[in-house]
């Protein structure tokens, strides 16, 4: 292996640290902690382990958390009520819903969900106003996971000003905001989707390459430009172990870890591109953690604003 290796838990904890000073700054003033309430529909294995991480670390860094739970039967009325007693709240001062929401609630309930959180408690920045913001560059609430690859790449040392960079993925909440972001800090940005032709050659032209599509070792070497930042948002949980063969040599600790537990989360970057890459931002271990860290941050500004304290 070649490539540097960008340390997303680290990152994270620089980032957790800074927020302690507002944080008890804020609950001095208000007489109370930045609230956070997450809203858990259904039993997705998945989801229940990240919004577990996301309750201990907000609570870690002294954010009120509450947690709503609601069972995979419940209605799509259900859930909006509920968003609407948080938007009502004083003590809230970030709501998340988390996705995805049980196929049953309808083909449009994230987006009827999304848009019925109070745009100034929307901590996750998916509502329309807060999208809104961020294509005209003024957001203060971002998407978590692309506000977090920006963070972990300016404090990394990597250039986006002047770069080429490439964002595989145009969904609403990792994709199209990580292209805006790089966009906002001077890069030349080129989206690329399912339907794009000849990927690996557009792909092996960013200087920075941002793949977010959910296809274990998809990015493989010929994608890549040498030198090339590659930044892996994908995560996949894995259990079939063609894929596992086809990705980890035999005797390598994440085949170790698969055998032990039967699955493995596998990110969208081969393993080999470490060999061509100049820096890289792995799975497990990259931008896992910066999104918990740019969820707590977001808790805090939202809060700031609500009070009106907010520079
Ligand atoms: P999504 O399914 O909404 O979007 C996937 C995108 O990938 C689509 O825009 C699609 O056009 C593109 N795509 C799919 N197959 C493709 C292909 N063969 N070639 C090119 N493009 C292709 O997913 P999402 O919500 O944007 O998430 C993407 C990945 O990022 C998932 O693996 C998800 O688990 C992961 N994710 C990780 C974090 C984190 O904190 N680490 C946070 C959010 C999402």
């Amino acid at each position: 292996m070649t490539a540097r290796l960008l340390d997303g838990t680290a990152v994270a904890n620089q980032i957790r640290a800074e927020s302690a000073p507002a944080i008890a700054a804020f609950t001095a003033r208000a007489g109370r902690p930045p609230g956070l309430a997450i809203v858990l529909v259904g039993d997705d294995p998945a989801s229940a382990i990240y919004v577990r991480n996301k309750l201990k670390s907000a609570g870690e860094v002294g954010l009120r958390t509450d947690l709503e739970r609601l069972p995979a039967t419940a209605s799509l009325d259900k859930l909006l009520s509920i968003v609407a007693r948080l938007n009502a709240s004083d003590v809230h001062d970030g709501i998340l819903v988390q996705s995805p929401l049980p196929a049953a609630m309808g083909a449009d309930a994230e987006r009827r969900v999304f848009d019925a959180i109070d745009p100034a408690k929307d901590v996750d920045g998916l509502h329309p106003v807060n999208v809104g913001r961020l294509v005209q560059s003024r957001a203060t609430l971002a998407s978590c996971t692309p506000s977090g690859v920006i963070q972990l790449l300016e404090r990394s040392g990597v250039k986006i000003a002047g770069a080429h960079a490439v964002v595989i993925g145009r969904s609403d909440i990792v994709g199209k905001p990580m292209a805006l972001l790089l966009l906002h800090g001077n890069a030349t940005v080129t989206v690329c989707h399912s339907r794009t032709v000849d990927l690996p050659r557009i792909a092996s032209e960013g200087d920075i390459l941002v793949s977010a599509i959910g296809r274990p070792g998809f990015v493989t070497n010929p994608f890549v430009k040498p030198g090339a930042t590659v930044v892996d948002v994908g995560t996949t949980q894995v259990s079939d172990r063609s894929v596992i063969d086809r990705l980890f040599p035999v005797g390598s600790k994440r085949r170790e870890v698969f055998e032990r537990k039967g699955s493995l989360v596998v990110g969208d970057v081969h393993p080999d591109v470490a060999d061509v890459a100049g820096a890289l931002s792995p799975v497990p271990g990259g931008v896992g953690p910066l999104t918990i860290a740019m969820l707590l941050k977001n808790t805090v500004t939202a809060a700031m604003q609500r009070a009106g304290w907010a520079g």
